[in-house]
């Protein structure tokens, strides 16, 4: 007993309080359960490339360490992603930890992170770890950009870098471009354009990487299809590339990772082909949801969609979900203004069914 005591002691000594008033990013239980809560892709590989995956897995040298730039699988999504030629690419283990790279690049010295909310919590929590100021300016109740208080708290607090999701999650929807494009002529550091939903809609600022001194644009291969192999790149100019590697942890992409992202970006069709479903379904999930008495459905370029239940049900309605096997994100309490809000994960044809009768039988 008591040297629990004398630990929790020691902690209140020595770690910073900005650490422990953090509750640490809870991830819930999923087991049996129609996973609609993480923005995953529902199918795996199919069959007859699992086998040549686990051909190629067989020869990876498990005793070396991992090529420690990647080369190959640098060379690959430059290709896939078009990437421009003039811009420098840098890995990540997922694009979370591109986001810790770009904030320890930048603590230390006067600047902020800013982002807008309700958006990705990561760059938040990010920004806490490393101990630097964060600003969060809201978006319109439409979840818009208010672009006006957004260039005012630029101008007010010149942040180091600025984070802006495109499309935004949890909201789902995409910012005006032109928005965007004042953001980053009036920034007076980075803007990370975090585009992490780039496989479920047609708009993108990776071609526009290169044509600003403080445009970053942020990949990752989570949403398309490769969540546990954790992939995230980003694209920008290469002085900013060159700083912010020197902050990357020498072997931060393991080998099982490079050959597996190797060998799926040769097959990127398959990828394709999934993500053009899931977009469809998107949009049939959307007008029956629409038809469900009291739900609100926010428009979606992503592979989720936000709702809005009748007042004060949200959170009886996801523990019933649940209960009756089906494991969604409930937003409400999380933010303001996504009170009754649940996100909800576009699965397969079969899931989103069950999602639908599952909520059609609640409200
Ligand atoms: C899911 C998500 C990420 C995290 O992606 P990983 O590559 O899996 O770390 C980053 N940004 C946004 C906006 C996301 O929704």
């Amino acid at each position: 007993m008591e040297t629990v005591e004398q630990v929790a002691s020691l902690v209140s000594q020595w770690v910073r309080p900005e650490i422990r008033e953090l509750v640490a990013y809870h991830v819930p239980e999923a087991h049996g359960l129609i996973k609609l809560d993480a923005m995953e892709n529902p199918y795996g590989l199919p069959e007859t490339l699992r086998q040549q995956w686990l051909e190629e897995l067989h020869q990876a040298p498990l005793n070396r360490y991992p090529q420690p730039d990647a080369p190959r699988v640098k060379q690959a999504l430059r290709a896939s992603f078009q990437v421009p030629e003039s811009a420098e690419i840098l890995l990540g283990n997922g694009s979370d930890e591109l986001i810790q790279m770009i904030a320890m690049t930048l603590a230390g010295g006067e600047g902020s992170i800013l982002s807008v909310e309700p958006s990705f919590v990561m760059y938040q929590m990010i920004a806490r770890f490393v101990g630097m100021p964060y600003h969060g300016v809201a978006l319109n109740e439409d979840f818009t950009l208010d672009i006006e208080a957004l260039l005012l708290a630029i101008r007010e607090h010149r942040p180091a870098v600025v984070f802006l999701a495109y499309p935004n999650n949890p909201t789902g929807n995409l910012f005006a471009e032109e928005d965007l494009l004042r953001v980053i002529e009036a920034a007076p550091g980075l803007v990370v354009v975090d585009e992490a939903y780039a496989p479920f809609t047609d708009a993108s600022l990776l071609d526009r990487v290169g044509s600003y001194p403080n445009l970053l644009v942020m990949r990752t291969l989570s949403k398309m299809g490769l969540a546990g192999l954790r992939l995230g790149l980003l694209a920008g100019p290469a002085g900013w590339i060159e700083e912010i590697g020197k902050t990357r942890l020498p072997y931060n992409i393991n080998v099982l990772t490079q050959v597996s992202v190797s060998f799926a970006l040769e097959h990127i069709e398959v990828f394709e082909q999934q993500t053009r479903a899931i977009r469809r379904d998107r949009e049939s999930l959307a007008k029956a949801l629409a038809q469900l008495p009291g739900i609100r459905v926010y428009p979606s370029e992503a592979n989720f969609i936000l709702v809005r239940c009748p007042a004060g049900s949200a959170s009886a309605l996801h523990g019933s979900m649940r209960e009756s096997g089906i494991l969604v994100k409930n937003l409400d309490g999380s933010h303001p203004a996504l009170v009754d809000c649940l996100r909800l994960t576009v699965g397969s044809p079969a899931e989103n069914k069950a999602l639908l009768e599952s909520l059609q039988k609640l409200l």
